[in-house]
């Protein structure tokens, strides 16, 4: 990088200022978390523009808070501390702005119990996060003997109304996107690929693979205008797909519990706040976030196998694959592993804190609720940032601390909100259920 103060390349052998000029690390801390941030902010604002939803506001800011990060010779601490916060503020709009855009033309998602696995017949699987792209592919489709299934962060669409009509949408196949390779290597019929998070693909299922909208791979052929006649014919091509192939892999059996959208957990808020004056609900842990391949994160089905069945689960996004295999039952009727969806559902799983709070006449840091974040890049900031300007406290973050945190800047996290990275499975729980 030039560093417009000394005129050298800082840090390079000419920089006679490290740690004054274009080298300062703290504003170099922040200048990365703020361009994560709003990467995760443009993420949620383009699927709501593809909806034709647009905000001004979170626009002018992308251009202001990009612009502010184009060089490092403005030492105000605060004042970049200032626009990371309002990324966390701006993040929300466009959170609300997606959630408003989905459930405006798709309708509120109910609760749903989605079967696993794949039936016989010819089949497409969908991942990434563009409802629209799915709706268009569900209509292609509709009548022509094509069974389509959800992968990883589309499992959400099962919830809503306008998606599930489809009959022909007939389950949920595979797991989080860090195991794509596997999963689609085994899946004989077509993929198509809304979003990005996606893996390289193998040579062995590429030529089966499409990509559409944002989502692009080199040598894999991207659909235009989402005109998805070319799947709809690859699909029909291939062998049919078996039903149910191993049923040794949990992930092929079973069902999975999605679309706990926050007006559908809001309607049993009675319920909820009364189990809990009863004491039959002690505790709530949000434990979800983004997933990736990287150990550690085993963390997040210990640490939800370990919650004590008196305790309730929210999560979100795919660190949800983690956890959300096994049965956890309900309490009083409200089930004990409540799916608020995707990452692009999370303004969900923050109006039910924020609503929590309301019924309990208290801050959401007072309530009896423990946040377990796991973080892999973009959406995951931008959520930690909503949280932040939210003023949320204690979260506990994982698998480990992002590594463009600067010491002060973690140091200025720890004293204002109290973020700790997670530990040891046991003592943490100890320690949250206080
Ligand atoms: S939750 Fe995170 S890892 Fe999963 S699809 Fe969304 S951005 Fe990617």
């Amino acid at each position: 990088m030039f560093c417009y103060q000394c005129e050298q390349t800082a840090g390079g052998t000419g920089c006679t200022k490290v740690g004054v000029c274009g080298k300062n690390e703290d504003i170099q801390s922040l200048q990365d978390t703020l361009i994560f941030g709003l990467k995760g902010i443009a993420a949620y604002a383009y699927h709501a523009g593809e909806l034709g939803q647009k905000d001004a506001q979170v626009d002018a800011f992308m251009h202001e808070a990009m612009f502010a990060t184009l060089t490092n010779v403005d030492f105000d601490l605060e004042r970049y501390l200032g626009l990371v916060l309002k990324a966390g503020e701006m993040n929300l709009r466009a959170m609300e702005l997606l959630n408003n855009a989905n459930t405006s033309r798709f309708g509120n998602p109910t609760p749903a119990s989605v079967a696993r696995g794949t039936k016989t017949g010819a089949g497409i699987v969908v991942t990434g996060h563009d409802l629209l792209d799915l709706y268009e592919l569900l209509k292609q489709t509709e009548g022509k003997g094509v069974n389509i299934y959800t992968h990883g962060e589309m499992l959400p669409a099962h919830g809503y109304p306008e998606l599930r009509k489809f009959k022909h949408l007939v389950g949920n196949y595979g797991t989080a996107w860090q195991s794509q390779r596997t999963e689609f290597d085994d899946f004989s019929g077509a993929i198509l690929i809304t979003t990005n998070c996606v893996m390289i693909p193998k040579d062995s299922y590429k030529d089966r693979m499409f990509t559409c909208g944002i989502a692009g791979v080199a040598g894999v052929k991207h659909i235009k205008n989402r005109d998805f006649s070319e799947v709809i014919e690859k699909a029909l091509a291939q062998p049919a797909l078996a039903e149910n192939p191993h049923p040794q892999d949990a992930f092929r059996r079973g069902t999975l519990s999605t679309g706990f959208h926050y007006t559908a957990v809001l309607g049993m808020a009675d319920k909820i706040v009364k189990a809990v004056k009863d004491g039959k609900i002690r505790h709530f842990f949000f434990i979800g976030g983004c997933d990736g391949a990287r150990p550690g994160r085993n963390y997040y089905t210990e640490l939800a196998e370990k919650v004590p069945n008196d305790c309730v689960i929210l999560t979100a996004a795919c660190g949800k694959y983690r956890l959300n295999g096994r049965d956890y039952g309900s309490i009083d009727g409200i089930p004990r592993l409540i799916d608020t969806g995707q990452c692009n559902d999370c303004y969900s799983a923050v109006k039910i804190a924020l609503a929590l709070a309301d019924a309990f006449k208290c801050s959401v840091n007072d309530l009896p609720l423990s946040l377990v974040v796991s973080w892999y890049e973009q959406k995951a900031v931008a959520i930690l940032l909503t949280l932040l300007y939210l003023g949320i406290k204690n979260i506990k973050l994982g698998p480990s601390l992002p590594a463009f945190i600067s010491p002060n800047v973690l140091g200025l996290l720890v004293e204002k909100y109290n973020i700790s990275p997670i530990g040891n499975v046991d003592e943490d729980l100890a320690a949250m259920l206080k």
